[in-house]
């Protein structure tokens, strides 16, 4: 999920590659290479590591030649090593290929490749791409082939790939031409006269051009040198047709550290605004490892999930989901799992945790080891403790997180647990369609919110209580818990979530000018729609305010945030980022950290 960089021009391409690579780093890597066609060579170096020891110790900048790709490596599939550094090749090593996202059918292709005796060298979804294009040049049967053949080519071999991808193709045999495909992952390229850039931000570029042409869903760009010049056309692979001049080029003013955040003024802020991106990357990923772990909630008869903070709250949402399905999954607070937990062979204990090094998380995946029980871990770093001590390890998908508090991994979580819910339900028998239909519309629905973020912001500014409470009922009830504490955690002013039925058992007396209410309304076919507007209602008769987070208009409440009616078991996706942007705008608003707020770290690894 992290960062390409690609560059055809006349410049030594090992330094703009090496500074492309160190502008990219604050994404995340584990890894880093380059790959460079230099007279008639293609020259790889790569390794795991960061950016700077690997190109110390491979000596990227010894490397001459003009054309040239590079990538930090965010391990989806395969562990983190050098051979699994991205760029990969074909069987000659003559294609050489650097990807960000998920191939989610490359077992089928690598099992058909191998077939036809190509030999991989990673463990990579990656690496099925070069051997892909390699395998279309073949079926040309031709001695030589031109420019146009290789481009059909790489067209065909790229119409075969499902799942994300932002990708970069070079081939020695063809120096004068980079390519650049981008599907659901960022790819933008950077232009001037005599050299052009692909990068999957802007930042890697923005040093040598402020002149960026945004790419869009299914575009492969070609760009190719002719004599002292290089130039671009862009063909849209979803609509089979030349679209170079439908994509303007526009002029960045941002500085570096802008760029960076995607020109958003925080890191919160860019990653809540890729969450429609995360959630179709999650989607995808991890599809044997889903079916494993659904077998596993099937066969064994007490289920646990463990986790802290967010990733408890992501668990107690998945809590709510099987039990649609009758089957009892019980979220437990990883710290007190060892004193609560009843754990023997018969039972399967899930980690969530996004850097795979939570603490609490870890002892009692550890514990559950150690008693005999099956261990899965939910998780977003490949190679972390969670991994290596978990039989069954199920990767997130959702990229780099850099603010402190979880916005787009919660998303994510939500995603992985979604699908969990809907396999478990298939393998039991369920009639499970209208569940599946709908994870191709979750990002649309994300969107449709985000859009609406003006409006959260007007709201949130009109909030003037000190202290505040999250109330809702059902499987929203953990998106109360996780409104209150995102709100905490960065406004620093008190908030409190709960089930708007405990509310009248103590906590109303609290109600007053000083206490102020976020509702979330159920989805209005949910039957708890009722109870939670009665509850609302007596709120409003102690002189409470109220905002309500809420797919209908509800009379009585001083602000109503709208948004998607949609399934019941489709709503947590929806209440979660109205929630994250309430928090974020308040935050702002006092002149908070927002980014990293006092007192915390982004993963406990403490006790
Ligand atoms: N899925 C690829 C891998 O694991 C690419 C990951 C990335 O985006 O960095 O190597």
């Amino acid at each position: 999920m992290c960062g390409i960089i690609g560059y055809l021009g006349n410049r030594k391409v090992s330094e703009i590659l090496l500074k492309g690579l160190k502008r990219l780093e604050y994404r995340g890597y584990d890894s880093c290479g380059i790959g460079v066609v230099d007279g008639d060579k293609l020259i790889i170096k790569k390794g795991a590591g960061k950016v700077d020891e690997v190109s110390k110790r491979e000596n990227f900048l010894e490397v001459e030649g003009k054309v040239g790709i590079g990538h930090s490596r965010w391990a989806t599939h395969g562990s983190i090593t050098k051979e699994n550094a991205h760029p990969h090749t074909d069987c000659k090593g003559e294609i050489a290929v650097v990807h960000n996202g998920i191939i989610s059918n490359y077992r089928e292709l690598k099992e058909e490749l191998i077939k036809e005796e190509h030999t991989f060298k990673s463990q990579t979804d990656t690496e099925v791409i070069p051997h892909l294009i390699e395998n279309e040049i073949r079926k040309l049967d031709k001695p030589q082939i031109s420019q146009e053949d290789y481009i059909n080519a790489v067209k065909r071999a790229i119409k075969r790939l499902e799942g994300t991808y932002a990708l970069l193709v070079l081939n020695k045999n063809f120096p004068d031409l980079l390519l650049g495909v981008r599907n659901e992952n960022p790819l933008l390229l950077g232009v001037k006269e005599d050299e052009c850039f692909l990068g999957s931000d802007i930042s890697a570029f923005l040093e040598w051009t402020k002149e960026v042409v945004p790419l869009e869903e299914g575009d492969m760009v070609v760009l190719k040198r002719e004599g002292d010049k290089v130039s671009y056309s862009i063909y849209n692979l979803r609509e089979n047709r030349d679209v170079s001049s439908n994509r303007k080029k526009i002029t960045i003013e941002w500085d570096i550290e802008t760029a960076e955040k995607g020109g958003y003024e925080h890191f919160m802020l860019k990653e809540i605004m890729e969450e429609p991106e995360v959630i179709k990357n999650s989607a995808k990923v991890s599809k044997e490892e889903i079916e494993e772990l659904a077998r596993c909630i099937r066969d064994y008869s007490r289920v646990y999930i463990v986790a802290m903070g967010t990733s408890l709250h992501a668990g107690m949402v998945g809590e709510y989901w099987f039990s649609k399905l009758n089957k009892l999954v019980i979220p437990c607070d990883a710290s007190e799992f060892l004193v609560k937990g009843i754990v023997d062979e018969d039972t399967l204990v899930i980690g969530i945790t996004q850097s795979g090094e939570t603490y609490d998380t870890i002892r009692a995946i550890r514990y559950a080891k150690s008693k005999g029980a099956k261990t899965a871990t939910i998780v977003n770093v490949l190679g972390s403790t969670a991994t290596r001590i978990s039989d069954i390890t199920v990767m997130m998908g959702a990229g780099i997180e850099i603010a402190v508090c979880a916005t787009k991994t919660y998303l994510s979580q939500l995603m992985i647990l979604y699908r969990l819910f809907i396999e478990y339900g298939k393998i039991i028998g369920k009639d499970m369609e209208v569940f599946e239909r709908e994870i191709e519309r979750i990002p649309g629905y994300i969107k449709e919110i985000l859009n609406n973020r003006d409006t959260i912001k007007k709201v949130s500014e009109s909030l003037k209580a000190k202290n505040y409470l999250f109330i809702s009922k059902g499987i929203n009830l953990p998106n109360a818990l996780e409104g209150a504490l995102k709100f905490k955690e960065i406004t620093y002013l008190h908030a409190e979530g709960m089930s708007s039925g405990f509310l009248k058992h103590g906590t109303i007396s609290l109600i007053d000018e000083n206490m102020d209410t976020v509702a979330l309304v159920p989805p209005s076919s949910s039957n708890l729609f009722r109870s939670v507007v009665s509850n609302i209602e007596e709120i409003k008769a102690r002189g409470g305010k109220v905002v309500a987070i809420s797919p209908v208009e509800i009379e009585v409440v001083d602000h109503l945030i709208e948004i998607p009616d949609v399934l019941e078991e489709v709503s947590p996706f929806l209440y979660a980022p109205v929630c994250q942007l309430l928090a974020y705008y308040k935050a702002v608003e006092l002149g908070r950290d927002v980014d990293k707020p006092r007192g915390l770290a982004k993963s406990v690894t403490v006790e």
